[in-house]
């Protein structure tokens, strides 16, 4: 795991996190309006299912999470450091966010839902995340 000192004062941390909570993030924007381009039919947050996904795709029994690199470690990504103050919270609640992550999506998948993963980095690339979308969902015919 990377080690990073952290670059934010404690007042910006906190902007920080809370932009990172709000609902419409912009890595989520950009693969909401990638699979509107794509011609499929989507429904946001919705109530009832574990996690709550960020998009379902009811036709496709899909449902896809925009992760945060940063929140939700992801592997060898560069976004995914690790402030180097208060080094046992930022372990616990990384380790919290992972464990939440996999429960839900064993949950979704034994209710017969298929979970796509899209990482925050990912959305800068929109040719590749099209690919990704498109192979995981099929053509839309
Ligand atoms: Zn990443």
């Amino acid at each position: 795991m990377l080690q990073m000192p952290d670059i934010y004062t404690p007042a910006k941390r906190s902007e920080v996190m809370r932009a990172v909570r709000r609902l419409d993030t912009p890595p989520e924007k950009r693969v909401r309006s990638l699979l509107h381009r794509l011609g499929f039919r989507f429904r946001l947050h919705r109530e009832g299912l574990p996690g709550r996904p960020d998009i379902v795709l009811p036709r496709f029994r899909t449902v896809i999470f925009v992760h945060g690199c940063f929140w939700h470690r992801h592997r060898n990504c560069r976004k995914a450091t690790t402030p180097a103050s208060r080094h046992e919270f930022w372990m616990t609640k990384f380790s919290q966010n992972r464990r939440r992550d996999a429960r839900v999506r064993r949950q979704l998948e034994d209710a017969g839902w298929r979970v796509l993963i899209v990482w925050e980095c990912q959305t800068l690339h929109p040719a590749r995340l099209q690919n990704r979308l498109l192979s995981a969902l099929g053509p839309n015919a």
